[in-house]
């Protein structure tokens, strides 16, 4: 039970980036959406990075190759980091799949949290709420993470959580709590 994030209000000691990570449809934008509301509800600077939407204004133009796949997150990265330097919380939700792109935006940050949206390919593909899959399978749509493209797990995130069970608002929860328990957040 949470009895951690009943305070209507709460504080960051420092800026942070939550950096989601996980294969299309593993929840990362579902979850984002919770945590940025909730957030700031409870007053924080709160700004999203989300893959779709970044790739409509930062990163317009950009493909999917490994090139133009690491200089988006690369793009995101370096926002992200500008804007936890200035004490706000930045979440991204980019599929991200390759640990080294990953670790090097980590090198970017002092304070910078992997989540891992962790879902079997096979429920991904059952539930294909945009119908992705189904294309990438049938190769209409090429380059696709975890069908005709690699997704890297990350080998130490500092948050897993699983998305095959629960529901997204206890995933949310989940995240609050590490935050508050690693003094990252702190009620008021
Ligand atoms: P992504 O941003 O990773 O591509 P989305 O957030 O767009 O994924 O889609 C995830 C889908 O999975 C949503 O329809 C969401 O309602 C559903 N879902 C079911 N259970 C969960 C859970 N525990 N956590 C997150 N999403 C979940």
């Amino acid at each position: 039970m949470n009895t951690q994030t009943t305070s209507k209000k709460m504080k960051n000691k420092v800026g942070f980036t939550l950096w989601f990570t996980g294969l299309s449809g593993a929840g990362k934008s579902t979850i984002t959406d919770i945590l940025e509301k909730k957030l700031k509800e409870y007053g924080l600077k709160v700004e999203v990075l989300d893959g779709d939407i970044v790739r409509t204004h930062l990163s317009k133009g950009l493909g999917f190759s490994k090139e133009d796949r690491d200089t988006n997150i690369r793009r995101i990265g370096y926002v992200a980091s500008l804007l936890s330097r200035n004490n706000v919380i930045s979440i991204t939700a980019a599929i991200s799949p390759y640990r080294d792109i990953r670790n090097e935006v980590r090198e970017m940050h002092e304070n910078f949290i992997e989540i891992y949206a962790s879902c079997p390919l096979q429920v991904l593909e059952e539930r294909d709420v945009k119908g992705l899959y189904k294309k990438a399978r049938s190769g209409e749509i090429k380059q696709f993470t975890g069908i005709s493209d690699p997704y890297e797990e990350p080998l130490n995130p500092e948050i897993t959580v699983r998305t095959d069970s629960g529901t997204p608002d206890q995933r949310a929860e989940e995240i609050i709590n590490f935050l508050l328990k690693n003094n990252y957040l702190e009620t008021v």
